[in-house]
This record gives C-alpha cells, structure tokens and sequence, in this order.
C-alpha cells in the first residue's frame, strides 16, 4: 500500500507543481475530507504520525492521543481539525502535545485551515503540522536555568564588554540594595568603589582574553554606600561564533565568612596566650612569684596602665593577712594607702558578687560613698577605666582579686574581662597547688623534725641498755644458758643501735650535717675485714670477695665508705630469699676504684630504679620479712657523692641486681 503514488492530490490541489512542493516540505501537511478522512499527506506528514496512513478510510487522528499543552486530554472533537470541519473557520498555530503508540511524545503546532468548494460548500481541512518539541525543550531549559539563576543565594550579575549590567538577580538586588531596573543598564562601576576603578580594567581585560577569574576577594559598594567584602568568580560570555561579548559574575558575599575567620583567628591567639600563661604560672610553686606574673601578664593582656593582685591568706594562727602584687606602678603608690578598704567600689570584687568593669569610675554611683577619702585618696592613680575581677579558691571561696586601671576611660572591653577571667582561673589553680606544696613543705619539716628528735631521745637509752647487756654477758660463765640469750639481746640491740644511727644520719643529711673524717687507708684490707665480719651475721649466703689486688690506699671515710658496703651486702641478702651467694667485686676503672655488689634475688623493675634511691622510698609489695624504711640507699648516695662519686644500680627483674660505686682515687678531702 506504501508502494502505491500518493493518493489523489488533485482532489485538494489543483496543480501537480504545488503538491511536489510541498511533499518535500520539512512540514508535515495533509488534507482531510469533511468527514475527517485523510485524503492526501506529504513524508513529513508519515513522519510525524509515526506510519502511513492510508487515503480515504483512515482519519486523521488514527494514530495518536492528543493533550493539551499542559498535558490534561484533548476530546477528538475539541481537537484544531475537529473544529475546523464543525465550525468551518481555520484554527491558528494551537499548541497540543501528542503522544504516539511507541509512546514518544511531541509538541506540535497545528494550523488547520478550511477547505471549501466553489460553491461555498466546505468540503475539508488542509493543515500543516510543526514539530515544536526542540525549542520546546530549550525553552524549558532555559527557564529552569534563569530560575536557577534566580533562586541562587550567590548574587549572579552579567555585563558586555563595555561594563554595562546586562543582567541581575535576586541575590544581587538582597547584596546590593538595587532592583534590576535601577541597575540594569547602568555601568558596572556604580557598584566599585573609587580606588578600585582599575580592578574594573583588569578585569575586562582579562575576560577580553577569555580568561576566567576565581575568588578574587574584594570590595564592592551598596545602594547605601556601604562597603562589603566580597569574592569575584568571573567568566567570559562568548556568542556562538565563540566571541567574547561579556562576563558573567558570582559575587558571594564573605563578610560574615571573613568575620568568622577573624573570630577564630582571634580565639587562637587568646588560647595561645591563655594556655602559655597557664604553662608559667602552673610552672611555679613560690606564691608570691605566682601573684607577679599573674599580675604582669593579664595587666599586659589588657592593656591596662597599673594592676594589681590582692590575695588574702590565712596563716598558722588562723590571722588573715594580704598579699599583694603590682604591675605598672611602684609598691609606694599603694602602700602609702594601705590595703584596699572594704569600699563600694572594692565591695563587689572582694564579697566575689562578680566582675566590675566600668568605663569611668569616676562617674560610678558607687563611688566616692565612703568617708574619709570620698572618691579616690589624693595621690593616689589616676583611674578611670577600672576593671576588677575577684579570683576563687578551689571550693568557690573568695581567695583575692584582681584589679586594672587606666587613666583613659572607656579602656576595658569584654573581651579583656573574659581573659582576665580565664587567667584568674589559673591563676587560682596556681594557688592552690602552691599553697598544697606549702603545706606538704611545712608538714615534711616538722616530721624531718620529729625523726630527728626521736632518734636522738632513743639514743642514749639504747647505749646505755647496750652498755649493761655487755656487762650481763661478759660476767655470765660460758656454760650458763642466759649467756646465750645475752647476747641474742645484744645482737638486737646493736640492729636497733644502726636504725637510730641512720635515721639520725637522715636527719643529719638534710641539715647538710652529715660529719665525714677523711684519712688514708687501705680499702682492701677494709673490705677483706668487713667480708669476714658479714659471713657471721649473713650465715645464709655465701659471700665471696672478688679482687685481684692485694693493697689498695684511698683517701676516704672509712667509716662511711663500710656503712655503703654493709648496707649494700645485707639488702642484697635480704632481697635475695632464695639466692645463696652474694659477691663483691672490685676493679680499677679510669683512675677510678669500682666496687659492686651482686645478688640473685627478686630484681627490681625498670621503673623503679632511680627512685630506690629516694629517701623512705620502697618498692610496694615487698614480702613481709623483708622489712626495713627505705633510708639505707639514700644514705649510700649521700656518701657516695660526698666523695664526688657515683652510685648506681643495674637489675633484671626476678633475676638479681648489682648496685655499683665508683670512688675517684684522688679524692679530694671535703
Ligand atoms: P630498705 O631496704 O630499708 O627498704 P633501702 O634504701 O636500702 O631501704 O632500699 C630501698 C628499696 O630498694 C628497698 O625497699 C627495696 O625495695 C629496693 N632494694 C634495695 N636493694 C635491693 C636489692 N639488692 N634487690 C632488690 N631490691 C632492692
């Protein structure tokens, strides 16, 4: 049926050369009769209804459903040709939407036209079919851009090369104040300040180069005068021969952004400085050096001209007292006054009712209230701006205040209070911790004291004791048993006679009293003695002497210098439980004799080696027989360093320790 020629054109067009015209037309055209029936069509035609339709029995709807533009259902007799056959009058360029069995959609014009006879009598419809679903399509493209544009919180601003303002949006009229007709034709400097005309030119010759420009931060001008911040992203407007003939801009405003920036800027710098403060002052342990620095740095963090901090203190007999510290001004200048008195002005600090920051207290209500000065002494600083902040104790209780003055009002602002704030929680920190240290100083002193005082009472008693227990013994015959039970008294008495010895020793070093008589002896012979007299006391272990000369003279304490050995052989006994031996080396070493002592017992940790040496210091969880104080160690060193050398300990824990000391061989008498 396709093969066959085109049916009857003639029947609506009265010459062959007008029908060949329009078959290859672009637009679809076809002829209907008036009963709707198709009676000619061109390939454009085919193409559009999606197949061909065959002359004088298909109508001319067959193929499709017809809607309205908006896309509710077109009736078939309200279609354009329907109207045309019913009311006889050409329908002009209708808009419908037509939707094929395949399902594809167009937008058409459709422009029917009546046909009549020569008598007048309407014999069809010619119409002419546009396939509009392109532009369409573009149109709804462009309108969602221009509503992208529209909608953006970026204010979106094009010009032509000349700099004229093409176009503006919503977000340019809420950034700039000006509506699209006050702006729009104007040049675009109306919105530059004078001194950047020249970034106008930069710009448009860049854009003349078809560069683009990104985030160039700078400042524009509002309806108002007033200047903002902005960021500049511009690109090239080009036409479609790729001309450059204007620019498009997003201008984003960066005011708030910048002020954030400079905000957290701001905060940076005040923790840096709050956190260095911080680190000095909790860095000190003295009160009065605390005050001072507190004082020096928040009275530099505000800028004030003088400031000072008051702090009350309460001492032994529970009597208040008040330290002070100044910055800015001498110590005269206040204490010709006295302390701060218990004013209106000073009131609020010191009852710790909170902060005063005033812009002039001379003008403040609470001023001069109280006689006899009524307002500041005469002689006194010139203060005007005044800011006072009260600093608390631990439990919340008022322990000082600070205080800040300068001569100029309107000086302190929110800011400087909240720094000085900051500080003063510091500072109270500080404080506290110096004042624990004070306490604990204090309480170590009395009980370095008390040891002292004790061991020395114990003393004579336990000589005397020790005097009549030798007596007992030596007048008991050999046979009689009390002997026996004489001199295991006598053994315990002596061990209470070296415990009193070393904590009077103890005492005795901390006082820097500790007495040493140097002489020079031979400390091999010393040593050789000493190991005979331990084997007796220390039957458990073996205790061997390692040393290959046979005469060694040193130039020492040799009292002393026993003391560190026999202390360093019994802890290694008594922390050897399950060793047998414990020996005693000696060497030469860099013109210096080495002495060590080695055992195979219980170690000690890693962690705790340095701190064995520390007085009263013992390892916890020490089996129970092995007892002592923890002060023979601390002595050893005092000794040991006394004769300007070293004691040291090597260990592996569960597998022994060797404690070592090292004495210079020409040690020098001290
Ligand atoms: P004391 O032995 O009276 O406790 P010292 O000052 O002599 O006091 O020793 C301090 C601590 O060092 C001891 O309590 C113990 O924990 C540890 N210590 C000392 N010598 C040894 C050793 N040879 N082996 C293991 N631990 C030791």
């Amino acid at each position: 049926m396709g093969e066959e020629p085109l049916p009857a054109p003639k029947a609506a067009f009265n010459n062959i050369a007008t029908w060949d015209l329009l078959e290859d037309l672009p637009v679809a055209v076809y002829t209907c009769d008036k009963h709707g029936y198709v009676t000619s069509f061109n390939k454009a035609a085919v193409k559009l209804w999606g197949k061909t339709l065959e002359a004088n029995k298909d109508k001319w709807y067959i193929n499709w459903q017809i809607f309205n533009i908006d896309g509710t259902p077109l009736n078939l007799e309200e279609t354009p040709t329907a109207r045309v056959l019913k009311y006889g009058k050409a329908v002009k360029q209708q808009e419908i939407l037509i939707k094929r069995p395949n399902g594809s959609i167009s937008y058409i014009l459709s422009n029917p036209k009546p046909l009549f006879d020569e008598s007048g009598q309407l014999t069809g419809v010619v119409n002419t079919l546009i396939d509009i679903t392109e532009q369409k399509n573009a149109e709804a493209k462009q309108g969602m851009l221009a509503s992208i544009i529209e909608s953006s919180e970026d204010a979106i601003v094009s010009k032509n090369l000349d700099g004229i303002i093409t176009s503006w949006n919503n977000a340019a009229q809420r950034l700039f104040g000006y509506t699209d007709e006050e702006i729009i034709g104007k040049h675009i400097t109306t919105l530059i300040p004078e001194d950047r005309y020249d970034e106008e030119e930069l710009i448009i010759s860049k854009i003349r180069a078809n560069e683009r420009i990104e985030h160039f931060e700078t400042i524009r001008k509002t309806k108002s005068g007033e200047e903002i911040q902005i960021s500049l992203t511009i690109s090239p407007i080009m036409n479609k021969a790729n001309k450059v003939i204007g620019a498009s801009k997003i201008i984003r405003d960066i005011g708030k952004q910048k002020k954030a920036e400079d905000r957290l800027q701001q905060y940076a710098e005040r923790l840096e400085i709050l956190n260095s403060i911080g680190q000095v002052i909790s860095a000190e342990l003295d009160i009065q050096s605390i005050l001072q620095k507190v004082t020096d740095s928040t009275t530099q963090l505000c800028g004030a001209q003088f400031g000072a901090f008051f702090h009350n203190l309460v001492n032994e007999q529970g009597e208040s007292y008040m330290l002070f510290t100044l910055s800015g001004a001498p110590r005269e200048a206040f204490e010709k006054f006295g302390m701060p008195r218990n004013t209106a002005v000073f009131h609020p600090t010191f009852s710790g009712e909170g902060t005063v920051r005033v812009d002039d207290i001379t003008k403040d209500p609470r001023y001069g209230k109280n006689a006899p000065h009524f307002g500041k002494p005469a002689g006194h600083l010139p203060v005007v701006s005044y800011l006072a902040v009260p600093v608390r104790g631990k439990s919340g209780e008022v322990i000082g205040g600070l205080f800040f003055g300068h001569e100029q009002p309107a000086r302190f602002t929110k800011e400087h209070e909240q720094l000085v704030l900051a500080v003063a929680a510091q500072a109270s920190v500080a404080l506290d911790n110096a004042k624990l240290y004070e306490d604990i100083k204090q309480l170590n002193e009395k009980k370095d004291e008390f040891i002292g005082l004790a061991s020395h009472e114990l003393k004579t008693p336990v000589t005397s004791l020790k005097g009549y227990l030798q007596i007992i013994a030596r007048n008991l015959p050999a046979e009689d048993r009390n002997k026996l039970l004489a001199n295991r008294a006598l053994e315990q008495v002596s061990k209470l006679t070296t415990l009193i010895s070393d904590l009077l020793d103890v005492t005795k070093i901390q006082t820097g009293k500790l007495p040493f008589t140097y002489a020079d002896y031979d400390i091999i012979k010393s040593i050789t003695d000493l190991r005979e007299i331990l084997q007796q006391t220390e039957s458990s272990h073996q205790i061997i002497l390692n040393y290959p000369l046979e005469r060694l003279i040193i130039h020492a304490d040799s009292q002393r210098i026993e003391q560190v050995i026999i202390n360093l052989v019994t802890n290694a006994v008594k922390y050897s439980p399950k060793g047998d031996r414990v020996i005693i080396t000696g060497a030469v070493i860099n013109n210096k004799l080495r002495i060590s002592v080695q055992d195979f017992g219980i170690g000690i940790q890693p962690d705790q080696l340095e701190r064995v040496f520390s007085r009263f210091y013992r390892v916890e969880n020490l089996a129970s027989h092995m007892s002592g104080l923890g002060i023979g160690l601390y002595i050893c060193q005092e000794i040991v360093n006394r004769h300007q050398g070293r004691l040291w300990v090597e260990s592996t824990y569960g597998e022994g320790s060797t404690f070592y000391f090292e004495l210079p061989l020409n040690t020098p008498t001290n």
